[in-house]
């Protein structure tokens, strides 16, 4: 061995126990702020015009917030466990005298804890085994702050996606107790979506030809039993006083768009009666038109980031160093907590809209129909004609209905995935530059290259999730020109046996553009075929021709 290579070792061993030392010393600070009194606040300067903390929404609710039952506190003095009160009096959280200072040391009694270590005073994780055969051998997700919940929390992240900052900012009004418990009687779903075998295989997938998804099973995204927690977890719940909550919600519905009124009219569609329902007549209207009856879920993202990183080729440290560093540092125990395994990411999660019987879904003698369509808000809602979205999102609406019809079933799944997952301001901004800079479909992808830095970002490689979630083994008909929503849903095992691309007459003329660019670029095409060559043919309105 050369002198430099040993000097190489020595370092890199002197290192390693540098390394070893300050996770040591992190720990021990932990504990000792975990023991230590809480040092007396500094009191706030006497109130000259001191705003009264007026929350009239906390006192319309105040009986209801008062009578909330409080969780089993363990010891709540220990300083890590810097939830939120439980026993906290709500009358005072209403007094008009009560400063802001005050108010936040009530909903808030513990210091700050910027992050804890999974070798923390009476830190426990609830066991969770992601991929067991049984709700009972997975265990719940908890990701709660509450006293009677933090100590077991084995989720990082919160519930309700983007909209927890809603939440904390309701409490901080006041006009949302921190302990509110909700009551999920009678919320159990109306539509079984029971469980099948991707939902977990004990040890792991291991059902028929193995996905490529790899070993923690073809569900890495979101929660298999996160509709039926209030059933399955209900000993966690009322017993050990867990806060635990469902993170899928599944309800039915009818919905009425004029797109299919005017199928019906045109004689595409037809009243069965079942799928398809005549409205009742309103005074006044002439034609009351058609109305669907559907089965729906809502579905928040919680990611188990070991399968996560699996799923997209990188390591687990890797995934988790990301999502600290690009949500500005917002999750520190995504590097400090290792041993939490789940993430409820702020992110949108996704609806799926069942036409015909739920039962066929997992039912491979019935053709499925299926449209994996990702939010365009400018388009799916307010009918813009820069792109396809809302004809396409149309008619995969009545190519479901009518496999209903025929005896099979139709999913429509949409995702929360504005402008490919890259926002409406990044949209925007890119539109602009296509509509100065000529808009023609060789420029389509390049332009939003320019302003994004890549030309997609939603990374489809966990969107199968929901269709394995569903009990799906084949499709028959998929509504969908993506070969990246193609590639992964066969990649993560469920043959795909025919797919369609969306009819000619119904492409809006100004976003031929998108369309051809598509088409160019590899996407599905019964019909029409495109060259690169031809792409610089395609040219969209500019402003100037709109502007009349
Ligand atoms: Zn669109």
């Amino acid at each position: 061995m050369s002198t430099s290579s040993t000097s190489d070792a020595v370092l890199t061993q002197i290192l390693k126990q540098l390394d070893a030392m300050q996770v040591q010393q992190q720990t021990m600070q932990a504990k000792l702020d975990a023991l230590s009194p809480q040092p007396a606040r500094p009191e706030p300067p006497p109130p000259s015009s001191s705003r009264p903390i007026a929350i009239p929404a906390a006192r319309s609710t105040s009986a209801e917030l008062g009578t909330s039952p409080t969780p089993s506190v363990g010891s709540p003095s220990v300083g890590v466990m810097s939830g939120t009160a439980s026993s906290m009096p709500h009358h005072t959280l209403t007094s008009a005298t009560a400063t802001e200072k005050e108010r936040e040391r009530l909903l808030y009694p513990g210091r700050v804890n910027l992050t804890t270590y999974p070798d923390q005073h009476s830190i426990r994780p609830y066991p969770l085994q992601w991929g067991a055969s049984s709700p009972e051998a997975r265990g719940p997700v908890i990701c709660s702050r509450l006293p009677g919940s933090i100590k077991a929390r084995n989720a990082l992240g919160a519930h309700s996606g983007s909209y927890s900052i809603y939440r904390a900012l309701s409490i901080a009004l006041g006009s949302l107790s921190p302990t509110h418990k909700p009551d999920f009687s009678m919320t159990e779903p109306p539509v079984d979506i029971p469980p099948n075998p991707a939902w977990g295989a004990a040890g792991g997938w291991s059902m028929g030809p193995a996905p490529a998804s790899g070993g923690y099973g073809p569900i890495v995204s979101m929660d298999p039993y996160g509709h039926l927690v209030p059933q399955v977890f209900r000993r966690e719940m009322e017993e050990q006083g867990l806060d635990v909550r469902p993170s899928i919600a599944v309800t039915r519905a009818h919905i009425k768009m004029s797109e299919l009124d005017d199928a019906v009219r045109r004689g595409d569609l037809a009243v069965d009666g079942k799928v398809v329902l005549q409205s009742r007549p309103l005074p006044g209207v002439n034609e009351p038109g058609v109305e669907v009856t559907v089965s729906k879920a809502a579905v928040e993202p919680v990611w188990h980031l070991p399968g996560v990183a699996e799923r997209f080729g990188i390591s687990e440290p890797l995934l988790r160093r990301a999502l600290f560093e690009e949500t500005g540092g917002s999750y520190p125990e995504l590097i400090t907590r290792p041993d939490i395994k789940i993430f409820l990411p702020p992110i949108g999660g996704l609806t799926v809209y069942i036409f015909g019987n739920p039962a066929f879904m997992s039912d491979e003698s019935k053709e499925l129909t299926l449209r994996v369509h990702d939010e365009c808000n400018g388009s799916d809602v307010f009918g813009s004609d820069i792109c396809t979205c809302k004809p396409y999102l149309t008619y995969a609406i009545e190519e479901c209905i009518r496999g209903a019809q025929r005896g099979g079933v139709g999913v429509v799944v949409y995702f929360r995935k504005e402008g490919r997952a890259l926002g409406e301001v990044t949209k925007y901004l890119v539109y602009n530059l296509r509509k100065r800079g000529g808009d023609s479909a060789d420029k389509y992808f390049k332009s939003t290259e320019l302003i994004a830095g890549v030309k997609d970002m939603r990374f489809q490689a966990l969107m199968p999730d929901v269709l394995h979630w569903l009990g799906i083994r084949k499709i028959d008909r998929m509504v969908s020109m993506s070969d990246m929503k193609y590639d992964a849903i066969v990649k993560s095992g469920i043959p795909i046996l025919s797919r369609y691309d969306i009819p000619e007459h119904l492409i809006p003329p100004d976003s031929r553009v998108e369309i051809d660019a598509k088409i160019a670029a590899g996407y599905f095409s019964s019909g029409k075929q495109v060259t690169e060559a031809d792409l610089f043919k395609t040219v969209g309105r500019t402003w100037e021709e709109t502007e009349h």
